[in-house]
């Protein structure tokens, strides 16, 4: 028999904080089916009454802000001041996109004997997917464009965290959003994720997640010719030339992976070092990863909490056997909660699992390279193409190499991926499709040309 609930689990406790109902595939179809009937009169409202719903909603998320918060760091282990960001990124996205519904110009194309003009029509009903490691932000990254545009939308958070999602379609509610208009729908993948990829009414699906399940999301899609967009792993490289600022390069890498305890897509799990400032960087990161504070993460002053679950610390745990180069490691609590220590690998050559798979933990391999060319075909030498960093004092060095990078976000002496007002998304199999900034409203609308014949 399939599990009709399912228990939360805080991981920095192991105890269980919270049992969910799950959806099944009838509760799916009927919220699918709510949320196309839901559809025309919001697609209809008047532009200014969709904008100003999303800015009480924007409110109402903001008001909720440290609850919110409080809620992450229960069942996903997010140090407080990560959880407070999160939220207040929810807050921020429809905030931004709360300006859309009255902004979502067409063009008007010179054309012979009349007038041609474009529209940006909604799709429709649109299935939000959404994984474990940002529930919170990559939530309100799918819902908030595609309900600017005048989708109604189903989302279903990761079985492993679902509590603020939970709270944020109450608060969309409370805010005033007709019903059906966000639907969020706890269940499995397999159950409720898939349906949204064959339910011939769920006209996108927008899906963050695994490269693996990404490829059968996109595969399932292609039956029904439905819009996807995929923000998939990362293998992200953080490249530092010697001419750079070493003592702030050493000190920001390890918040660029062990942020999140790893857990993101954009850790930069793999740092470049040029061969000449190789011993000294080493030298200046040791202080640094040892300076990690790793512990209770509803402590404002820690910086890395748990793993998210025990089967998420003995995946990390096979990246560094017994026999692993590792150069040094911080610390972590010892007894209950899912505790993995920041840790760095000194690899002899590329091969290793560590160098070359999304580890998706609080570890970082560091390896040399010789020159330019040599660390963009390092950097470069990878399935997945999401973000990146580049650290030198040189400007046309830091373009020549941002450009050459086959990836979607880089920052140059700074570790940033992330601004609400920016296009985020990945190259290669780390996805299609762009999330934030102008560019999302394009993957929640099409394009509709209409000639009007002037001529009588
Ligand atoms: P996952 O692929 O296992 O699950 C993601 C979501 O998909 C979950 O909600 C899950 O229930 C659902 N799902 C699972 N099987 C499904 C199926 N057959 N059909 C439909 N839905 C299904 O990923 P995860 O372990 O939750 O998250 C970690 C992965 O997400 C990492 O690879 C990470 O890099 C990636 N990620 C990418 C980004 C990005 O923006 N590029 C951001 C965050 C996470």
């Amino acid at each position: 028999m399939t599990a009709t609930t399912y228990d939360v689990i805080n991981p920095s406790t192991e105890q269980v904080v919270s049992t969910v109902p799950l959806a099944d595939l009838r509760q799916t179809d009927e919220a699918v089916e709510r949320a196309a009937r839901a559809f025309p009169a919001w697609r209809d409202l008047a532009p200014a009454d969709r904008a100003r719903l999303l800015r009480r909603f924007a409110d109402a998320v903001d008001a909720a802000g440290e609850e919110l918060a409080q809620l992450e760091v229960v069942n996903s282990g997010h140090t407080l001041g990560n959880a407070r960001w999160e939220a207040g990124n929810v807050r921020d996205v429809l905030e931004y996109y709360a300006a859309a519904p009255e902004r979502l110009f067409g063009r008007q194309i010179p054309v012979a004997g009349g007038v041609d003009l474009t529209f940006r029509e909604p799709l429709g009903v649109v299935g939000v997917i959404v994984p474990w490691n940002f529930p919170m932000p990559i939530a309100g990254w799918g819902f908030a464009p595609a309900l600017a545009a005048g989708n109604t939308v189903v989302l279903k958070p990761a079985e492993l965290t679902p509590l603020t999602a939970i709270r944020i379609g109450e608060l969309a509610l409370e805010a005033g959003l007709p019903e059906g208009v966000l639907t969020v729908l706890p269940g499995k993948g397999s159950v409720v994720g898939e349906r949204f990829v064959t339910h011939p009414l769920v006209r996108k699906v927008c899906f963050t997640g695994s490269t693996e399940v990404g490829k059968r999301i996109m595969a399932g899609c292609a039956a029904q010719v439905k819009r996807v967009t995929l923000e998939l792993g990362g293998k992200n490289a953080n490249v530092v030339f010697a001419d750079a600022d070493l003592e702030r390069a050493a000190a920001t890498a390890p918040y660029a992976v062990f942020d999140n305890a790893g857990q993101d897509c954009c850790a930069r799990s793999r740092i470049l070092v040029e061969r000449t400032a190789f011993d000294r960087f080493l030298e200046l990161l040791e202080p640094a990863v040892l300076g990690v504070t790793v512990g209770d993460p509803g402590h404002p002053d820690t910086e890395m909490g748990p793993l998210i679950s025990a089967a998420q610390r003995e995946r990390v745990s096979a990246y560094v056997p017994p026999d692993a180069p590792v150069a040094f490691r911080g610390s972590s609590p010892a007894g209950a909660g899912f505790w993995f220590p920041p840790t760095v690998l000194t690899p002899a050559d590329g091969s290793s699992p560590a160098w070359t798979e999304e580890v998706f933990g609080p570890v970082v391999s560091v390896l040399p390279f010789e020159d330019e060319a040599d660390a963009v075909r390092l950097a470069n030498d990878t399935e997945y193409g999401l973000a990146g960093s580049i650290w030198t004092r040189d400007v046309g060095r830091a373009m020549r190499v941002a450009r050459a990078l086959e990836c979607g976000n880089l920052s140059v002496n700074s570790h940033s991926s992330v601004r609400y007002s920016t296009p985020f998304g990945g190259f290669k199999q780390s996805g299609f499709g762009r999330e934030l900034g102008p560019d999302a409203l394009e993957s929640f609308t099409e394009v509709k040309n209409v000639f009007l014949a002037t001529n009588s």
